[in-house]
């Protein structure tokens, strides 16, 4: 009866390193069908555990600065340092036409420039339940240098003031809530009206004819 648009969400996931967003955006992946996540390309270096093609496409700032000349980018931001960072745009429209959702996993620059272009985007802010907190599994998690996590941590403080720009705000302390928060959040944004593609209610004639044929038949 209710035919909704087969185009796929593009959902935007920002806040500090170390607020969750890649464990919560992984589980989410599992949890759901047709949902992928978008690869950035990025010119820092590759670090721990990462895979080249699958976490980041990594690749040298010529090689960034040609694809920003040839318009590859749906949105880019030079993060930290003088690293640039960017989505490539081929990857999310054909898997959205394809039906799929696709999550972008970006800063707030970024998420500022996919607002301007993509009234259909919407935005997650992943919050951590405390700023100690957030300071233990940045620093637990081993991936940075020193110099690092107090960077990281100057532009938390930048970033947490952005929420309100934001749709949707989730605190990431029990692991399983936010996971179901940011699940309950997509089903809701598949539900709204404005993706209702066709409606169609049939022959009312018809219907009613029948209801009189239902009852004569008692
Ligand atoms: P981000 O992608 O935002 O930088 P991560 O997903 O890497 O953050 O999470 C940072 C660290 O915190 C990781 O070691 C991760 O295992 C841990 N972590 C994430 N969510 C939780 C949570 N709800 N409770 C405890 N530890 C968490
Ligand atoms: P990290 O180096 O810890 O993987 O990521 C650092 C920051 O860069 C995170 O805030 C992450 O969300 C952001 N980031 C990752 N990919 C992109 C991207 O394609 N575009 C933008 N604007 N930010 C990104």
């Amino acid at each position: 009866m209710i035919k909704t648009k087969n185009q796929g969400l593009l959902i935007v996931v920002s806040g500090p390193s170390g607020s969750g967003k890649s464990t919560l955006n992984q589980l989410l992946i599992k949890k759901r069908k047709n949902i992928v996540m978008s690869i950035s390309d990025t010119t820092r270096k590759i670090r721990g555990e990462e895979v080249d093609g699958v976490d980041y496409n990594f690749i040298s700032k010529e090689q960034f600065l040609e694809n920003i000349d040839n318009n590859k980018y749906l949105e880019y931001a030079n993060v930290y340092a003088d690293t640039y960072y960017g989505t490539p745009e081929d990857f999310v429209n054909k898997q959205l036409s394809n039906g799929n959702d696709v999550i972008l996993e970006i800063d707030i620059e970024g998420a500022r420039k996919v607002n301007e272009k993509r009234k259909d985007a919407i935005f997650i802010f992943i919050m951590p339940p405390s700023m100690q907190i957030l300071k233990n599994r940045l620093v637990a998690r081993k991936t940075e240098t020193k110099e690092q996590v107090i960077e990281r941590f100057e532009t938390a403080y930048k970033e947490i003031n952005e929420v309100s720009k934001y749709n949707y705000v989730v605190v990431n302390d029990d692991l399983d809530e936010a996971l179901a928060k940011m699940d309950a959040i997509i089903t809701c944004e598949k539900c709204r009206v404005d993706r209702i593609e066709e409606f169609d209610v049939g022959n009312k004639e018809e219907i009613m004819h029948e209801i009189l044929m239902d009852f004569d038949k008692k």
